[in-house]
């Protein structure tokens, strides 16, 4: 007999795969697996369908145009692809500056940092331990060079929504374009990714219960950020030549579905979400967590908090055959270091390394969530 596996409750690293999702990448890896790019048959022409069909859902959900939505592998290329691609015109243009916020992923981050090391400048927002970047600081920010502004949609680690609108206002008549990574909010929060002045948008299957290794970069209006976007990768005619190589059909097809499924259940979910949320503060208020971020704009999944004095492996330990949660962002936990996000959040080293994430799914089992001992350290001391 299997043993009782623990909750999972690391969303925001993976969800897993909605069943419905996986009809869809199984029929076309099993029935429908034609090469989109083959133009002499019908197995090319129904795996063409597919992969337009996704591009219409995905470009609706945020009011673009299918031709602005690019198919890569996921948020880290589209991050990459988003800034990277955007060098070669800065270069030719003379527009130098960049605009960021030290709470990004890894994935737009290490991007910059490498296009600084090239003699581009960068300005990074200052932060506080609210989590949540400021407007007005955008506007301090902005120069007469700026190539780019990237602010992430909301934070992986904490949780915490960035205010994308009002920066989005902020850049309206300037010239910079505007990226946000949007690999936590897309499907989530979809509403302020609709706004026409935010040129550039990351997505990620895996966050939205389709399988991994698919994405998008939506690059609105072609005569404002694709014309100035170079590829990173060569030979080839996919996705307007952006992102060359033979489209992962099944991969596709499986993100449109996971999209028209978060749409058609946006409110349950987040009802769902919000009920789990509070009995989740509920059953953590004996023992008197820190909750990081503040605020009242935070994903309806994500909490991210110390129970002091615990160290958060300790507490990870203590807790593995009940709860599967992780320290922060899964593409650092192989290595050990603090939250760059904590970190820049002016949170000592001490409560950084009590820090733990806990992210969950509409689909997570709300009893579940009301019997975790958090206590159960203290239990035993
Ligand atoms: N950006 C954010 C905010 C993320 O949370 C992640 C995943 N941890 C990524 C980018 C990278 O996404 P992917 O795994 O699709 O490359």
């Amino acid at each position: 007999m299997q043993s009782k596996r623990p909750i999972y409750l690391d969303n925001n690293a993976t969800t897993q795969v909605d069943p419905r999702v996986l009809e869809v990448a199984i029929h076309y890896m099993r029935e429908e697996y034609g090469n989109a790019g083959s133009r002499t048959h019908e197995y090319g022409t129904k795996a063409k369908q597919a992969v337009a069909k996704a591009r219409r859902i995905i470009a609706e959900a945020v009011k673009a145009t299918p031709n602005d939505v690019i198919f890569t592998s996921g948020a880290t290329e589209s991050n990459n692809l988003a800034i990277l691609g955007l060098a070669p015109y800065g270069l030719k243009s003379g527009k130098k500056h960049i605009i960021t916020s030290p709470i990004e992923h890894k994935s737009v981050l290490e991007p910059i940092e490498h296009l600084e090391k090239q003699g581009f400048e960068v300005t990074y927002l200052p932060m506080d331990e609210t989590g949540v970047v400021k407007a007005a600081d955008v506007r301090d920010a902005l120069r007469d060079d700026t190539l780019l502004v990237s602010v992430m949609h909301a934070n992986n680690e904490t949780g915490m929504i960035q205010p994308i609108t009002e920066v989005a206002d902020i850049i309206e008549a300037h010239p910079a374009l505007l990226h946000t990574d949007a690999a936590q909010t897309f499907g989530k929060l979809i509403a302020p990714l609709q706004d026409p002045r935010i040129d550039l948008i990351s997505i990620s299957g895996h966050k939205l219960y389709a399988p991994k290794g698919v994405g998008c970069l939506i690059a609105r209006n072609t005569n404002r950020a694709r014309k100035h976007l170079t590829p990173l990768v060569w030979g080839g005619g996919q996705e307007g030549g952006l992102r060359p190589g033979t489209s992962p059909v099944h991969l596709i097809a499986a993100l449109g579905r996971s999209v028209e499924l978060a749409e058609a259940e946006h409110h349950e979910r987040l009802n769902q979400c919000t009920l789990i949320r509070d009995e989740l503060i509920l059953s953590l208020s004996k023992c008197n967590p820190i909750i990081h971020g503040k605020g009242p704009h935070r994903l309806h999944n994500t909490l991210c908090f110390a129970l002091p004095p615990y160290d958060a492996d300790a507490l990870i330990l203590a807790l593995k055959d009940d709860i599967s949660i992780s320290t922060g962002s899964a593409c650092t936990s192989h290595s050990f270091s603090l939250s760059h996000v904590l970190s820049a959040m002016c949170i000592d080293e001490q409560h950084c390394e009590m820090s733990i994430r806990v992210s969950w799914s509409h689909n997570t089992g709300i009893d579940e969530i009301s019997n975790v001992k958090w206590n159960m350290l203290t239990n035993n001391t």
